[in-house]
């Protein structure tokens, strides 16, 4: 019951590399990025490779290597970034009242100081 996807979205021209982004890693099932008009001193989306609109497609349509891959991959941008220790908050924007822009599913990952309480 979600849109289809759409091959234009600005994440598709990242994954396909037509539109430049700062990466910070990427493997068989993800990529990670800087967001482009960061919310925190640390921002950083995670995205998988596979074509899902959003969390509520990729986690009822993506194979399992797929979701444990791109699961895994989040964990290791944080740990690769030095942001155990510190901490960081993810974030999945996910349908229309969430404000969700990009139509291919990201995870945002915040870090530094004063992130302060989650509100809603
Ligand atoms: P959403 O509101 O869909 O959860 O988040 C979309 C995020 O993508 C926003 O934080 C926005 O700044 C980021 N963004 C949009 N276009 C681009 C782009 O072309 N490059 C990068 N690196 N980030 C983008």
């Amino acid at each position: 019951a979600t849109r289809p996807y759409d091959d234009e979205n600005v994440f598709a021209k990242i994954l396909r590399d037509e539109i430049p982004s700062r990466r910070v890693y990427e493997d068989d099932y993800a990529i990670a990025f800087h967001d482009i008009n960061p919310q925190a001193p640390t921002h950083i989306l995670v995205i998988p490779r596979g074509r899902y609109v959003s969390w509520d497609d990729f986690s009822a349509n993506g194979s399992d290597a797929e979701i444990a891959g791109f699961v895994r991959a989040v964990g290791t941008v944080a740990r690769a970034a030095g942001l155990v220790a510190p901490g960081y908050r993810l974030l999945a924007n996910t349908g229309i009242d969430s404000g969700q822009e990009v139509p291919h599913l990201h995870v945002h990952l915040f870090a530094g100081h004063g992130l302060g309480p989650l509100l809603v």
